[in-house]
């Protein structure tokens, strides 16, 4: 017996958790369940994580958590639930099927069966930010190496254990040659040692085209957090319904499950809602836990009650469907057919084996690090990049570093720049050292004599090379 927390939520989230919970036990789950309260009602009694601090007691101490959607409280101030618990718990997988079941739900793809494997912790979603100067604000991308090869690996281990035949990785890297270019590379190393399972690589925007038009083309695709964020609901949304994705959360001692749409408060307390989403989570909760044999009779049992026709509100279609069920009905429907399996749609089955498997990055020696210069960004509001180098060299500088260049937006505007480029008032002026080993005291030094001159510096990042290769890119345009 495992126990695992659930969390009911809001909207429609009480409705298709019971449904969900009748078809468990019905099943044969092992499972004991404990309660926690999240959501709406936590929010508003002034907790702005929508969490009671003891309810991480109950997920810490179990370790798997089945939640139903929960509605954000309009206004300020209140955070992300998901995003908290992803990050607190170090869920760095989003693990999210998209399949059609033609020709029972409608769909533009009738062969899709494809699983999205999203870097969860990383990338633009650190949410650091910061405003610079009057006219622009930054948001970092911070790429691990660590957290790019627990993401890649995780989704070659489950292509194995899940007899996938492919991995995809979407990345921009002929544009973020380092952060983009890492994950990249990553997926190259760790994909040699897949040497069974098909690999390619494709720059997201096409990829994201293709994906879109031929889906059925992808079986498993791994990508950094924001790709993967929005092409994982264009994924969904092109099976059918969103109302009929779930998805998995994985961390190392962790996962969280739920259906991939929200609280739907307008159609709450109806018994309408399918809760098919919140099912194939289960599902997914279930191979995790070790019990591969109740997740593949509760799936196959609902593949079948598709195909009866047996269809809630939101899929049911003249001449299709043979019945409108509400989201109580449906799951009953589904309990009477335990046991039964699809005949047109594919049966599903489980390797017992899957269970939830424990990725562990590589240790890698520090690579020698020489500093070799210093970008620091100003503020000007004079459009002259001339002028502005001007400036900057009249400071002075402290020996052994020059300015090489200045930059507006990542375009080189200095030395020989278009008077054409339009420029911002936010630079970035790079110096470079000269012939010795250059200290970290030169470039506070050189910083040092900017301030004195009266030139607003807004930041600065450091150039170094890591075993000999540049760790920092090179200017855009000319
Ligand atoms: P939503 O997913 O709740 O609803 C979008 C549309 O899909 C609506 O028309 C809704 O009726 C329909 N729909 C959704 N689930 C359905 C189901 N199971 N069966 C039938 N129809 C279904 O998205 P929204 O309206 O943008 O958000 C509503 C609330 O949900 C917001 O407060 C939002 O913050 C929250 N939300 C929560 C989660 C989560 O907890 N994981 C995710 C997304 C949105």
């Amino acid at each position: 017996m495992t126990t695992i927390t659930i969390a009911k939520g809001d909207g429609i989230g009480p409705e298709i958790m019971n449904a969900t919970l009748d078809i468990l036990k019905a099943a044969g789950a092992q499972i004991a369940f404990e309660e926690i309260e999240i959501g709406e009602k936590v929010y508003l009694q002034g907790n702005n994580a929508g969490i009671a601090p003891e309810a991480w007691e109950s997920l810490r101490k179990n370790k798997v958590f089945l939640k139903a959607p929960i509605t954000t409280p309009q206004g300020g101030g209140f955070k992300s639930l998901n995003v908290t618990t992803r990050k607190v718990l170090g869920l760095y997988a989003n693990v999210r099927p998209c399949i059609s079941y033609h020709p029972f739900v409608q769909t533009k793809h009738p062969v899709m069966d494809v699983v999205i494997i999203r870097e969860n912790e990383e990338d633009l979603y650190a949410g650091i930010e910061h405003r610079q100067t009057d006219e622009v604000y930054q948001c970092l991308k911070l790429i691990s190496r660590p957290g790019t090869e627990k993401i890649i690996r995780y989704a070659f281990e489950y292509a194995r254990v899940y007899q996938r035949k492919k991995v995809t990785c979407f990345t921009k890297d002929n544009i973020m040659k380092l952060t983009d270019g890492l994950f990249h590379k990553v997926f190259d190393e760790i994909g040699a040692e897949y040497p069974d399972i098909e690999k390619e690589h494709w720059i997201v925007d096409i990829g994201a085209a293709k994906l879109a038009d031929t889906p059925e083309m992808f079986d498993v695709i791994v990508m950094p957090n924001l790709y993967g964020d929005i092409l994982s609901d264009v994924a969904a949304q092109i099976t059918g319904s969103v109302g009929l994705a779930g998805s998995a959360n994985i961390g190392d001692g962790f996962a969280m499950f739920e259906a991939i749409h929200g609280s739907a408060p307008r159609l709450a307390g109806q018994n309408a809602a399918n809760p098919s989403g919140l099912i194939l989570a289960a599902i997914q909760l279930l191979v995790h836990i070790g019990q591969a044999d109740v997740a593949e009779k509760i799936q196959n049992a609902w593949l079948k009650t598709l195909e009866d026709g047996f269809h809630t509100k939101d899929i049911y279609k003249e001449g299709v469907s043979a019945k409108k069920l509400g989201t109580r009905e449906f799951g009953e429907a589904v309990i009477e057919r335990l046991g039964q399996k699809p005949s047109q749609l594919k049966p599903v089955t489980f390797n017992p084996a899957v269970g939830g498997f424990q990725i562990k990055p590589k240790n890698h020696p520090p690579a020698t690090k020489e500093l070799i210069g210093v970008d620091i960004f100003l503020q000007a509001n004079e459009r002259n990049p001339d002028l502005l180098a001007e400036a900057i060299q009249k400071a002075g500088n402290p020996g052994n570093i020059s300015l090489q260049m200045i930059t507006n937006r990542g375009t080189k505007v200095w030395p020989n720049g278009f008077p054409e480029t339009f420029c911002t008032d936010h630079w970035r002026c790079r110096f470079k050292k000269e012939q010795k080993e250059l200290t970290y005291q030169a470039i506070i030094d050189q910083m040092q004599l900017l301030q004195n001159a009266g030139l607003d510096i807004i930041k600065s990042e450091n150039l170094y090379n890591f075993d000999g290769e540049a760790g920092y890119t090179a200017a855009q345009g000319q």
